[in-house]
């Protein structure tokens, strides 16, 4: 690789102009040398200082035209924003970790040293920015023949390195899924051996790697890697909970762990959507909790779509995961993600695709999305004729919404005129006549349009025993 012919090179060159100016050595480490040798690119650049990071890094900043330089003096790095990049600074350190913490007690340290600590080989290369070998790369580790192999591990004696800091062996189960890697066999086994300490993390830290996966173009890898190491049951038994096939009188459900894993797979060619792609992973989180077994139809999961929608809540509380209008968005698609496929089994009428829109409002697309990447059967026939219902109820709700613009629907009659109508006060009437005439709207009887819903209002009113005075 050749750093000369990078985007970044005039910045590089500025921060090894610096490094002389200072008398202090500077490298280029970790995800960035990483990502630039596979053809990735990367917004967040490392660099090693062989001296103080922070002094460094608030030099930087003066040279470069007063970027935002902000300083951590507690972990000893410092960060600069700077024409869309991350740049982090950290001077060369040496760890030693205790058994309850993952917060190593940090001490300064050679170039070695501090390569020593890094978590993989492939994130122990470094590109020097000094005067006497500018651009060269230093490979400590034969990090260069992993990266080309494909393979994931670590500097030291895995076991060590996981024990010491458990996240790692999140993030190389991360790593091995955004670069479609193999964790080396002997890293694997630490990683199982260890996988209990993952429980001195905290939930946020698991929850940015478990989102990595999450969002990664083939999320089932990480998964499967997290269930056979034995972290899954730990951090997420619901999930994990999922699998299994019970047979009863020759009857067999599937698996709803892979399952749930291929529904994943299929949504992420369609959707980058982190919080769609946590509706596919939860869809079906409580098959375990309502199966049953009917001597007539076989096993049944009746109501696993309002349970789930339920269990919603609690899982993202436990995972520490956002509490607000995300999470609603995920319980909805739980909610309601079997209406679509219920719609394709007979010929809805257009009162039932009305209803759908207006519960799903602004989410159908990513709904009918969901709904699409749920079809896992292994029958091209009947993927085939799932595919083409289901195109059919999609074109049926383009043209119903056309027609009645229940997206985004505003009552065509707001409580306020109600009041005024009729001269009374907030009341269970006006409640009444809204419901009303949502109904009569959603179920055809009237347009969704002003003139109309009056006069259901009128009609509601009378029954009730309200008049509009003179
Ligand atoms: P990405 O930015 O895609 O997450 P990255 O490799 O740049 O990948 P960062 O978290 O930005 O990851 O960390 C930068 C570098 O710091 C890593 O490449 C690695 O060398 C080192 N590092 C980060 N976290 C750890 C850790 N928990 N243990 C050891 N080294 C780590
Ligand atoms: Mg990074």
């Amino acid at each position: 690789m050749d750093i000369l012919k990078s985007k970044e090179n005039t910045l590089f060159k500025k921060i090894g102009m610096l490094s002389i100016e200072i008398n202090c050595p500077v490298y280029i480490v970790g995800g960035w040398v990483r990502d630039q040798l596979l053809n990735r690119t990367s917004k967040d650049i490392d660099f090693l200082v062989l001296g103080d990071g922070l002094k460094f890094a608030e030099e930087l900043g003066k040279k470069l035209g007063g970027a935002k330089v902000s300083l951590f003096k507690t972990f000893g790095t410092a960060n600069i924003k700077y024409k869309g990049y991350e740049l982090e600074f950290v001077g060369a350190r040496k760890e030693s970790y205790t058994e309850s913490s993952r917060n190593p007690t940090v001490q300064s340290g050679s170039f070695e040293d501090d390569l020593h600590r890094r978590d993989f080989t492939i994130n122990a290369l470094t590109i020097s920015l000094n005067q006497n070998d500018y651009g060269q790369l230093i490979d400590l580790f034969n990090g260069l023949e992993d990266l080309s192999k494909g393979i994931i591990k670590t500097p030291l004696d895995p076991d060590i390195t996981y024990s010491d800091d458990p996240l790692r062996m999140m993030r190389a189960i991360r790593f091995a899924t955004q670069l479609n890697f193999k964790i080396d066999k002997h890293s694997f086994e630490a990683i199982k051996k260890n996988s209990a300490r993952i429980n001195i993390i905290s939930k946020e830290r698991i929850a940015d790697e478990l989102n990595k996966i999450i969002l990664s173009k083939i999320p089932s890898i990480g998964f499967k890697l997290l269930d056979e190491s034995g972290l899954l049951s730990i951090i997420f038994p619901e999930f994990t909970n999922l699998k299994g096939v019970e047979e009863k009188n020759g009857l067999r459900h599937k698996d709803n762990f892979y399952h749930t894993l291929q529904v994943l797979d299929n949504l992420a060619q369609n959707s980058d959507d982190l919080w769609l792609r946590w509706s596919a992973i939860l869809h079906d989180i409580a098959k375990p909790a309502t199966k049953r077994f009917d001597n007539k139809v076989g096993w049944t999961f009746h109501g696993h779509e309002d349970k789930g929608a339920k269990m919603v809540p609690q899982i993202f509380k436990k995972l520490k995961l956002p509490l607000d209008h995300k999470m609603k968005f995920v319980q909805k698609m739980v909610f309601l993600h079997l209406r679509p496929i219920a719609l394709t089994k007979e010929e809805a009428s257009d009162s039932a695709l009305r209803r759908l829109l207006f519960e799903t409002g602004e989410d159908i697309d990513e709904l009918m999305l969901l709904c699409k990447a749920d079809i896992t059967s292994k029958n091209e026939v009947k993927v085939k004729k799932y595919l083409k219902n289901y195109e059919r109820v999609r074109e049926r709700l383009i043209e119903v919404e056309a027609k009645d613009h229940l997206r985004n629907w505003q009552p065509p009659i707001s409580g306020e005129e109600i009041m005024r109508t009729f001269q009374i006060s907030p009341s269970k009437e006006v409640g009444i006549i809204k419901n009303a005439i949502k109904d009569a709207i959603l179920d055809g009887e009237i347009e969704n349009k002003h003139d109309e819903a009056f006069r259901i209002m009128l009609n509601k009113g009378k029954e009730l025993g309200l008049i509009v005075p003179k």
